[in-house]
């Protein structure tokens, strides 16, 4: 039993010893791993873990430089260098995010949201409320989109048939406020493919790399962790497959980890009281208010790039809420009266 293993097991946490578990069982089977690292919490862990378990020293470590990073992370990665006695190469974006919201457009509200806007504004949609027959003969090569603004897809058995998955209806009246509001600047989910998703992409071909680690957690939610199923996905192409080690991992079994390891997070957590890392006033957190003031008072210069970046989003957000307030009381006084 590995000197790893065997400390795990005294935690009791049975999510700890499974990881620990599966961790040894993943890295013997792999000879050359790559593991993300973020600089954020669950990616410390996800670093703590392989460095108890890989004690042939195969795995290499790498982190992706989107252009909108808090000074704190990169702090934070000299400091895990230190303590581990490891290199964590440091990966250029293939295009920085400021350059990708400029040439595509900026994300707003969701990856998905913005990747069919984007694919409508492509074809100077006019945000109009036709018949799915209809829009479709006026823009012949927009299917999937077209489908999200209408709520429902159509067969030449069943004619139109209502959707609710992939459906604009899952963001409440945001087809109507975008036929009332038409969007005047660009959006785009383009930022997440150039800064990293392509830049990995690269790193795991020049190293022929067979595993990549990820710090990805099922209790996180959101479309990341919806996106897998299980702690491991193998390649179908037998290319590079994939392994999260804390996927199972809920809050509390983190927390535990931590406790019990003596981890330390980045000053991002510890002192600018940030619940999460990632890019800085990324427009597809729900709250990104609250982490722009908080980015005001500790990094003043990132807080202004992402409003010179992001504000045409945050600007149209900020309509959108208070158009889903006034539907919501309009909606509640119709039904009262
Ligand atoms: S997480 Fe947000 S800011 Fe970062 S690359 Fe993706 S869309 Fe852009």
């Amino acid at each position: 039993m590995s000197k790893a293993f065997a400390s795990s097991l005294d935690t009791k946490n049975f999510a700890i010893i499974d990881g620990y578990a599966k961790a040894v069982s993943v890295l013997s089977r792999f000879h050359t791993p790559l593991c993300s690292i973020s600089g954020g919490s669950d990616s410390d862990i996800v670093l703590d873990v392989i460095q108890n378990v890989d004690e042939k020293k195969k795995v290499r470590y790498f982190w992706i430089d989107t252009g909108l990073e808090y000074r704190a992370t990169k702090e934070h990665l000299n400091d895990l260098e230190k303590k581990y006695g490891i290199e964590i190469e440091r990966i250029k974006a293939c295009k920085p995010i400021p350059i990708c919201c400029k040439e595509y457009g900026q994300p707003f509200l969701s990856k998905y949201v913005s990747e069919q806007i984007m694919r409508l504004q492509m074809h100077e949609f006019q945000w109009e409320d036709k018949p799915l027959p209809e829009l479709l003969e006026k823009y012949p090569n927009c299917k999937i989109a077209l489908q999200w603004w209408c709520n429902a897809y159509y067969s030449p058995e069943n004619g139109v048939v209502k959707m609710s998955r992939f459906s604009i209806g899952r963001n409440r009246w945001l087809k109507e406020f975008m036929m009332a509001n038409p969007p005047d600047f660009k959006i785009s989910n383009k930022c997440c493919e150039y800064a990293k998703k392509k830049p990995a992409k690269l790193l795991i071909q020049k190293y022929d790399a067979d595993l990549e680690i990820i710090g990805v957690r099922k209790a996180e939610g959101g479309i990341r962790s919806a996106s897998y199923k299980t702690c491991f996905s193998e390649s179908k192409s037998k290319g590079c497959n994939s392994y999260r080690p804390v996927f199972w991992y809920t809050d509390s079994d983190k927390k535990a980890y931590e406790e019990f390891y003596g981890i330390q997070h980045s000053r991002c957590y510890t002192e600018y009281g940030l619940k999460r890392t990632g890019c800085v006033g990324c427009p597809y957190n729900p709250r990104v208010t609250e982490e722009l003031e908080i980015i005001r008072k500790h990094e003043p210069k990132l807080y202004t790039a992402a409003q010179n970046i992001f504000g045409d989003s945050y600007a149209y957000t900020r309509k959108y809420r208070a158009f889903q307030k006034m539907m919501k009381k309009k909606t509640k006084e119709n039904t009262n009266a």
